[in-house]
């Protein structure tokens, strides 16, 4: 199956092209050609499936009749909504509506909270045909009659299920009665739960369902491992195993204190590392983001707020520092890596206090995780006897010990990294080699 299979303009397979994709994903084949048929559609759809290209794509061939040039915003009136539960996504989709309508004169705008309203309010002034926004601050709009939804003719929900989560049902009602009752409406979401499928029968006319994996299950491509570690040796293994796996990595952490506090520790020890949350201003977000998504920043240390709408292509990486308290929260972190068929790995740190939560997850899966053992954390190694240490033969012959645990000049790493040495895999530019001295064995 090609692109122009699925009947896409001209406009769009540039676009497509241009990106370089080769063949539509599963998704994209079954919601391409239903949605572009004015279908209402029901998605299951995992992270990293390319579900957002699923229904972008059909979304700005729909509205391309619309396209024009035309300064006056009366030309430019909003007929497509996309809602997300978080800014991360909203910026996300945006930029792919961007990237596959660049070759329409079809407008389109972010719409998020944490930021000045005032542009919005502007860029909104001057008309827009595509709003992308998070519930919460396009519910300010319309309170202030900054934007009007009544030539809506397009609606789409991305990752309804954290929307709900998140509280936004009653947002969600308001807006709704805003809209017209004529328009086409599509539903995605990585999971389905009953609460899904009420708001679904609610929101969509007679819906055609697709599913590309099965429910609540991760992509295939992703190793799980589990590391069986007391609370009070995680760190020392999490060092640890980001010195194995050199590459970038998404650490996620349960609370804010906890994401700012182990990003400063892994500084410590010389790894090049930031955190993103909640209480970050938005250009701190922006500005971390953009670090790790560029492969400046080798290390981002998150709670949940980043698991959504972070798409990173090739992150190999995911490492839970604390299990998540609900499962599914398990599948959208570690749907960070793994995507769209790259090999990924997820680790988890697991104490003991969280048997009941790897248990849930473990069901939920479907099976159980492999669990690897890391060894003695590197404060035991180096208390070992000088003479075991020895035996290991680690020694080269001009004296340097590489059987022991590699210890940066924290200052020498950081200004290595500072001369922007890129982390991701594939980014050929500016390489610069660091050696981490490890055990000397194969890894
Ligand atoms: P999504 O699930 O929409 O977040 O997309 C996951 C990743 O897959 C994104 O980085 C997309 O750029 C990429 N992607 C989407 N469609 C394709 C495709 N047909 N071929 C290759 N990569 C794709």
């Amino acid at each position: 199956m090609t692109f122009s299979e699925l009947g896409l303009l001209p406009e769009l397979l540039a676009a497509v092209n241009d990106l370089g994709y080769t063949e539509p994903t599963p998704i994209q084949a079954q919601a391409i050609p239903r949605i572009l048929a004015g279908k209402d559609l029901l998605g299951a759809a995992q992270t990293g499936t390319g579900k957002t290209a699923g229904f972008t794509l059909p979304l700005l061939q729909r509205l391309a009749p619309h396209a024009n040039t035309s300064a006056s915003p009366a030309r430019h009136p909003v007929r497509a909504l996309v809602l997300a539960p978080t800014r991360e996504l909203v910026l996300q989709v945006y930029e792919s509506v961007r990237q596959y309508g660049k070759h329409l004169p079809l407008r389109a705008a972010a719409i998020y909270g944490g930021v000045d309203i005032k542009p919005q309010i502007e860029e909104l002034r001057r008309g827009v045909e595509i709003v992308v926004a998070t519930p919460g601050r396009l519910l300010d709009h319309l309170e202030q009659k900054t934007i009007q939804l009544n030539q809506v003719e397009f609606l789409v929900f991305d990752e309804a299920d954290r929307m709900l989560d998140m509280g936004f049902m009653p947002d969600i009602r308001r807006i709704m009665e805003r809209l017209p009752q004529q328009r086409q409406t599509v539903l995605f979401s990585a999971t389905f739960s009953p609460e899904i499928k009420k708001l679904a029968q609610q929101l969509l006319r007679e819906p055609e369902t697709i599913e590309v994996a099965q429910r609540n299950t991760v992509s295939e491509t992703i190793t799980h491992r589990i590391v069986r570690c007391e609370a009070p040796h995680k760190r020392e293994a999490l060092v640890e195993l980001l010195q194995r796996h050199p590459g970038q990595a998404l650490v996620f952490v349960d609370t804010k204190i906890a994401c700012g506090r182990l990003a400063s520790h892994l500084q410590r020890h010389g790894i090049q590392a930031e955190a993103i949350h909640g209480d970050k201003s938005q250009q701190q977000r922006f500005d971390v983001l953009e670090a790790f998504k560029s492969g400046r920043l080798r290390v981002l240390v998150a709670t949940d707020v980043a698991a959504r709408g972070l798409d990173i292509e090739e992150l190999p990486f995911v490492i839970n520092f604390a299990l998540p308290s609900n499962p599914e929260d398990y599948i959208h972190r570690v749907g960070r890596t793994g995507r769209a068929g790259h090999e990924g790995l997820a680790i988890s740190l697991v104490d003991a206090s969280e048997a009941e939560r790897l248990q849930a997850i473990e069901k939920m899966l479907g099976r159980a995780i492999p669990c690897e053992t890391l060894e003695p954390p590197a404060r035991e190694r180096r208390a070992e006897p000088a003479r075991r240490r020895s035996e290991r033969s680690g020694r080269s012959p001009d004296g340097f010990d590489f059987s022991r645990p590699y210890e940066p000049k924290a200052d020498a790493v950081l200004a290595a990294a500072k001369e922007a040495a890129p982390h991701r895999a594939g980014n050929k530019k500016a390489v610069v080699a660091v050696l981490l001295g490890g055990s000397g064995r194969a890894q």
